[in-house]
């Protein structure tokens, strides 16, 4: 596809972040280690980067982009200049067709929608959900203790509830996962999706300690990304659980 802003050949064609960096990576890893920093101290609330990941992508890339097209960092496709008509596809599924992802002239509006979901699962599931608990604890501790009810009983350590838990899991790694196939942005997607989902975790109060934003997940995270798509969660749940324990 042509770009309309340069006829014969784009340079922003097949943008790639790392060509931009040095061998190592260092200023990719450096700002996503950044990135989490913040995300960590509480500095910027998760809901804001999860309205809109556009500020995080341009933290991510700025600079890292060709000569002239400084936009590419922090823009949708299709959005303007050599992002019009920016198509992607990510290699090829198991019958050897190419898959695509959205066209550069719907990414805006899915990304719209894909917000608007992602907003409504928070106060569905996140808040009201954790406001409600947090209702049901005070209501507990103070009670008065009578019979065999322990006072304060419901803030025990290990009072963990495992289907909330993978539940909320199954619907932030859905909206990783919807990021992914959107492909939003020219490159640096794997980043933001990931990204997406640290925040998710950290509004359940998680961080995760062997998944580094900044580097592709080893494989077979990509297969387990497609079943994920065919409707089996399973194998990408549970590695994303193993990343969030950790090596102990
Ligand atoms: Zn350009
Ligand atoms: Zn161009």
């Amino acid at each position: 596809m042509m770009c309309p802003e340069h006829s014969a050949r784009c340079a922003c064609r097949d943008w790639d972040y790392r060509k931009f960096d040095d061998k190592k990576h260092t200023k990719a890893k450096f700002r996503s280690k950044m990135l989490l920093a913040r995300l960590r101290s509480g500095e910027v609330p998760e809901r804001i980067y999860l309205k809109d990941t556009r500020p995080v992508h341009k933290a991510l890339f700025e600079g890292m982009t060709a000569k002239g097209c400084g936009y590419f960092a922090g823009n949708y496709r299709g959005s303007r200049d050599c992002l019009i008509d920016y198509d992607v596809t990510i290699g090829f599924d198991r019958r050897g067709e190419v898959i695509g992802t959205t066209a550069a002239s719907n990414v805006a509006v899915e990304m719209d929608a894909l917000h608007a979901e992602i907003s409504a699962d928070i106060k569905s599931y996140f808040s009201e959900q954790s406001s409600e608990e947090v209702a049901a604890v005070e209501a507990d501790v103070s009670k008065p203790a009578e019979g065999d009810v322990e006072a304060g009983g419901g803030i025990a350590d290990g009072d963990v509830d495992e289907d909330t838990f993978i539940k909320n899991l199954d619907i932030a790694l859905e909206h990783m996962v919807n990021l992914m196939i959107i492909h939003p942005y020219a490159n640096g997607n794997g980043h933001v999706g990931r990204f997406l989902l640290f925040c998710f975790l950290s509004l359940m109060g998680l961080a995760v300690e062997d998944w580094p934003l900044d580097e592709r997940p080893p494989e077979p995270y990509d297969f387990f990304i497609a079943r994920f798509r065919e409707g089996f969660p399973n194998e990408l749940r549970q590695f994303v659980i193993e990343q969030i324990i950790g090596d102990e």
